[in-house]
């Protein structure tokens, strides 16, 4: 038996570690706390606030869309789930799209679609390849597909018929091919969040789709996290001049509105038939509201440039900065691209998340020594510069200590 956490929230069911700060508003990349503290949002509620807090244009759009409509099922047409996917499809290239709520939702259809693929071509035990490192949800068939089994733990037995294998290794994928005759899919966030901001790269992800052609497989590119805008391209596997055949998206794409996405291309969009997937939620007027508002105003407001270009600064600026302990080792490699950046330390981090709000900065820790940075795409040069100077000196003095 597992005795209660203690908590000042008793009838909120301990799942999460949380820091004791209570947050009250925000504007911007600027969150307040309810003492009337501030702090610098490097987190973004986690790669999902796109437009940051209390955005001008967002927050009118979506009182008027309360006011109007939030929900109605999908027994009627819902016109705003067609903008959004003709919207989608116009910056993918891709074919169609079924809504969602989370990251989760839309990996678990992108699996369904996986599956159904393969028993339509005869294949009645479909496999799905995986990959090292990676995080794809906590359901039950997605934390089977997800690498850590700090998440698996307690919950088997898993979902079968995942075949996992290391990334960015074409060699090995080829080699799984044809041990797994089964695998209809292989499945993969183009750059890995929660396993610490790991690139695949361009040239693993061009082998990856001439693979799939060439077997006859589905490319899933999970872009829950790394997806609209982030990197500075609207997807990240844009930037290997490629298309998926399946295409997960949450996060950032309701800059805070739960909702999730599964955009297809033409090999996958017709796999689910009427009746074959469902959700009540999924494609409600508010959600769908909130993606279009987000994609427009990103391109109003050219938020693709400036998070390639704000990313690159607060990259260099935290290189620079922590030019000493890069050298010395303490600090393994500052990486990601545009806003999804990652600094991983020799030793386990867990304990920055403290500091750094301290210190009046909201920012993540990720496969225990990843420190993460996924903040609004609206983060200004002066912000980027703020968060390396409150950021900078933090990790100096972690590093000085004595490794545990
Ligand atoms: C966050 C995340 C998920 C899960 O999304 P939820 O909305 O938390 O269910 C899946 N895949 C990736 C890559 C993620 O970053």
């Amino acid at each position: 038996m597992n005795a209660p956490v203690p908590s000042s929230e008793p009838q909120v069911m301990q799942t999460y570690g949380r820091l004791p700060i209570a947050l009250s508003h925000g504007k911007g990349c600027w969150v307040w706390d309810t003492n009337g503290r501030r702090y610098l949002d490097g987190l973004g509620g986690i790669a999902v606030n796109t437009l940051g807090h209390a955005h001008p244009k967002l927050v009118p759009a979506l009182q008027e869309q309360i006011a109007r409509l939030i929900h109605t099922s999908n027994y009627y047409l819902v016109p705003l789930q067609q903008q959004l996917a003709a919207k989608l499809c116009e910056i993918s290239g891709l074919a169609n799209v079924f809504f969602c709520n989370s990251g989760l939702e839309a990996n678990e259809a992108a699996l369904k679609i996986a599956r159904k693929f393969g028993h339509d071509r005869g294949n009645s035990s479909p496999e799905v390849m995986v990959f090292e490192g990676a995080f794809h949800g906590r359901s039950i068939a997605t934390l089977s597909a997800t690498a850590n089994p700090k998440i698996h733990a307690g919950f088997g037995p898993l979902v079968p018929g995942f075949v996992r294998v290391p990334l960015n290794d074409i060699a090995a994928v080829e080699a799984a091919l044809k041990a797994h005759p089964n695998i209809t899919a292989i499945f993969l966030e183009t750059i890995q969040g929660e396993g610490g901001v790991n690139p695949a790269r361009i040239e693993f992800l061009q082998a990856l789709r001439r693979v799939c052609d060439q077997h006859d497989l589905l490319l899933m590119l999970d872009e829950v996290q790394c997806g609209i805008g982030r990197t500075g391209k609207w997807f990240a596997h844009q930037w290997a001049g490629i298309q998926p055949d399946v295409m997960p998206l949450a996060k950032g794409l309701g800059s805070g509105v739960p909702i999730g996405a599964v955009v297809c291309g033409p090999r996958a969009a017709h796999v689910m038939q009427p009746g074959n997937h469902g959700t009540t939620f999924g494609g409600n007027p508010l959600a769908m509201r909130a993606g279009v508002e987000t994609l427009t105003i990103m391109v109003e407001e050219g938020l693709l440039a400036n998070a390639a270009q704000v990313g690159a600064e607060l990259k260099a600026a935290l290189q620079q900065g922590l030019a000493g302990e890069i050298a010395s080792g303490g600090v393994v490699e500052v990486r990601g691209q545009g806003l999804m950046l990652g600094i991983e330390l020799d030793r386990p981090a867990g304990a920055l998340l403290a500091q750094a709000a301290e210190a009046g900065l909201m920012i993540s820790v990720t496969a225990d020594r990843v420190i993460r940075l996924v903040p609004a795409l609206i983060l200004s040069s002066d912000e980027a510069a703020q968060i390396a100077a409150i950021l900078v000196p933090l990790v100096k003095a972690f590093l000085a200590q004595p490794k545990p």
